[in-house]
């Protein structure tokens, strides 16, 4: 997706020996993230996986500009990190909709924070309700969608505020296995018609390599990226992918990787 005059711009996301403690209420203190390196190139999807408690979640918000960290630094678009910003929008895995709001409302609600005018954000609402599927349910509540649906109402309301990046915290995983494979394909459609960089996490391998141009391994205790795989599969990925011998290969070293990780776990 990077042609030569974007390769001359500083990354999307540029993680530099990054470092965080957690020190919690009794004093004991978790080394959470131990120099965290990774990159993630403008327009570029990349995704994270590795065991629960190795960092995804931390190191994601302190991208997102939400959570301090010790050292090291992270810039996004080339300008160091010290808050939240427009240029990011995060899709969490609860959905996270304001339950009182119609689908309408709560997919405007960024551009209303910002001060959009009514009709202005309606409008740019109704088109992204649509383009993620869920044209004539502008008006019911979260609570009358399934969870697949909701996600969808979570990406749409990301995406309203126009966001260069997209940091995602296992988003799918609360949705059965099935919608899932939908909401993939979907993902990959609406990135693949804008210049969105996306950083995903997931615990899902198939997942992982299905979305991405690169998938970073990570570790825990202390959490670090341990391996980085480049995922050379033809785009666009569609149902066939799931079947080409390269994907299938590809899951599998991931899973090598995560299979020795758990292992050792076992074992400690
Ligand atoms: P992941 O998302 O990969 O499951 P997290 O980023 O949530 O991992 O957590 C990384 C480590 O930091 C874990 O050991 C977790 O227990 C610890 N941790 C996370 N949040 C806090 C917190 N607020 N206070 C203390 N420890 C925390
Ligand atoms: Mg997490």
């Amino acid at each position: 997706m990077t042609t030569s005059t974007e390769a001359a711009l500083p990354p999307a996301i540029e993680v530099t020996d990054l470092t965080k403690r957690y020190v919690g209420a009794d004093g004991r203190s978790v080394l959470a993230l131990d120099r965290v390196q990774l990159t993630v190139g403008r327009g570029e999807f990349v995704s994270i996986i590795g065991p629960s408690g190795c960092g995804k979640t931390t190191l994601l918000k302190m991208v997102g500009g939400i959570l301090p960290w010790d050292s090291g630094s992270i810039s996004v678009l080339g300008k160091e990190v010290s808050g939240p910003g427009p240029e990011r929008a995060t899709v969490f895995q609860s959905f996270a909709l304001l339950p009182w709001m119609t689908v309408l409302d709560n997919v405007a609600f960024g551009l209303k924070v910002r001060g959009v005018a009514r009709s202005e954000r309606h409008d740019v609402a109704r088109k992204l309700i649509a383009s993620v599927g869920l044209a004539g349910f502008e008006e019911s509540y979260p609570r009358q969608l399934s969870g697949g649906m909701q996600q969808r109402v979570g990406l749409a309301r990301a995406l309203a505020v126009k966001p260069h990046l997209l940091l995602m915290d296992e988003p799918f995983s609360a949705i059965d296995a099935q919608t899932r494979l939908l909401l993939q394909t979907d993902l990959l459609d609406i990135w693949s018609k804008t210049d969105l960089s996306v950083l995903f996490i997931t615990h899902a391998m198939d997942e992982a390599v299905f979305l991405s141009d690169r998938v970073i391994i990570m570790g825990a205790r202390p959490g670090h990226v341990t391996n980085v795989i480049e995922v050379d599969l033809p785009r666009p990925r569609t149902e066939a992918t799931r079947l080409d011998p390269r994907f299938v290969d590809l899951t599998g070293q991931v899973w090598a990787r995560l299979r020795g990780m758990i292992v050792e776990e076992t074992a400690a």
